[in-house]
């Protein structure tokens, strides 16, 4: 791409974030120290997996406004960082409301049903070494990507590697219903069980337009 092109590109890429942030003032860019930063070259959102924003992306952040706004606290909140850890979607904020703050577990659940890559549904999660919710075309793209690379610097040497049906993983069905198990002084263990139903249930009718 020419310069021309990239410096468009970035200026489109930036009026976008602009447009994100002033709807989801939270997933403004932050420090080191957790300050804002008043840039729109990225945002906190840019850091949740692809596949993960295509399947309930706009749903989790719309979400996230309703209890925002109920709370009054939507010019207070802010996500400090985003990752993928162990195959599910980790959000770290500042301290909020606890019906704010249960929507990290809530993400946490529902991510872990779905590829990584591409956003569908129910996928299988791998296990042998790097854990991640992968459907066999997603992976066997990735396998296409990695042989050509490998073809470019070893082209002398054969290409290797396991077929999707060979891989460790667990297959996996969405529960609507999230256990989580506690422990209190008072209670001594227990468990809580948390229904996603009415959340899930909107990622589903989502599903259909997405994968048809
Ligand atoms: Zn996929």
């Amino acid at each position: 791409m020419s310069r021309k092109g990239k410096a468009k590109k970035r200026k489109a890429e930036r009026l976008r974030n602009k447009k994100l942030i002033d709807r989801y003032p939270w997933i403004s860019p932050v420090n080191w120290h957790w300050k804002r930063i008043p840039s729109y070259d990225f945002t906190m959102y840019d850091d949740v997996p692809k596949g993960w924003k295509r399947a309930f992306g706009k749903i989790m952040l719309e979400e996230y406004r309703e209890a925002l706004i109920r709370c009054n606290y939507l010019d207070k909140f802010q996500w400090i960082q985003v990752k993928e850890k162990y195959g599910t979607l980790r959000l770290y904020s500042n301290a909020a409301p606890k019906e704010v703050s249960d929507l990290e577990s809530k993400y946490d659940h529902i991510s872990g049903y779905f590829c990584i890559e591409c956003g569908r549904m129910n996928v299988p999660v791998l296990t042998g070494g790097w854990v991640e919710p992968l459907c066999e075309d997603c992976y066997n793209k990735r396998i296409a990507r990695q042989k050509r690379w490998h073809e470019k610097d070893h082209p002398d040497r054969e290409f290797k590697y396991t077929p999707y049906k060979n891989l460790k993983k667990e297959e996996q069905k969405l529960d609507m219903i999230a256990v989580y198990k506690h422990f209190s002084a008072d209670r001594g263990d227990y468990e809580e069980k948390r229904d996603y139903s009415d959340t899930i249930n909107k990622i589903i009718a989502r599903q259909g337009k997405l994968f048809g």
